[in-house]
């Protein structure tokens, strides 16, 4: 059995479907997303269906909770704003719905999924030092947690102390936690503009790091004829 984990999707078809057919090639026989499945790029409605027909377990994103709502969009980055006014417009009511209905944990065979952090989920923080990790951690009550948001890969283990560091495969051991970000599969930001994504082996407890490369510049095509900000646009040819 193994798993694909989707992070921060965020309207990005062509990276998506890159993403699953890599998944396909590796023998992904299951799959679950990290949610902000929306938000950012110009195809929120087809990337919404994708993840849907998986039927897999989804969790609430930052940018699904707000496109799911219809509260005003105080302290958000004005780009971000703009977007999700734009995406709230291109969803169906039922479409929203669902995002709505998404929790914001959920645990899946022997591990526990999440957009942000387990200590305080509804509040969108970023886990991006072994503090925040920890605060986490006291939480987590499996072995193994995925979260997503920064849309950073970064992994956390903890033993009698907190150790980070990215990495590329992560072999869990039995009796030590791990707080695991999967990247983003649709606005990386970590300098690679290859999309994101993660396979965990069941058999074998084997997390691994996958870069898949796409063709963004249809992706750039849709959100510069969508109207969309541009520096939306332009932040995937870098991934930043
Ligand atoms: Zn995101």
């Amino acid at each position: 059995m193994k798993y694909a984990i989707l992070g921060d999707i965020h309207a990005n078809f062509e990276a998506l479907q890159a993403v699953l057919a890599d998944a396909r090639k590796n023998g992904v026989t299951h799959y679950v997303s990290l949610g902000d499945i929306v938000g950012y790029n110009a195809s929120p409605v087809e990337c919404l269906e994708t993840v849907r027909e998986l039927n897999c377990p989804v969790v609430r994103g930052n940018h699904d909770h707000y496109c799911a709502g219809d509260d005003k969009l105080e302290g958000f980055h004005p780009v971000a704003a703009d977007v999700v006014d734009w995406t709230r417009r291109q969803l169906s009511r039922e479409q929203r719905d669902f995002l709505g209905s998404l929790k914001y944990v959920t645990r899946v065979e022997t591990f526990t999924i999440v957009h942000s952090t387990l200590d305080t989920p509804e509040m969108w923080g970023y886990v991006l030092d072994k503090l925040e990790a920890d605060a986490s951690f006291a939480y987590q009550s499996t072995s193994l947690c995925f979260y997503g948001h920064t849309h950073v890969p970064l992994a956390f283990e903890k033993t009698d102390r907190v150790r980070s560091g990215f990495y590329s495969k992560v072999k869990i051991t039995l009796g030590r936690k791990y707080f695991i970000n999967v990247g983003s599969v649709g606005q990386p930001r970590d300098g690679d503009p290859r999309a994101a994504y993660v396979t965990f082996d069941l058999i074998n407890n084997l997390v691994e790091l996958h870069r898949v490369p796409y063709d963004f510049r249809i992706t750039q095509k849709k959100i510069r004829d969508a109207g969309l900000p541009d520096r939306v646009a332009s932040r995937l040819a870098v991934g930043r």
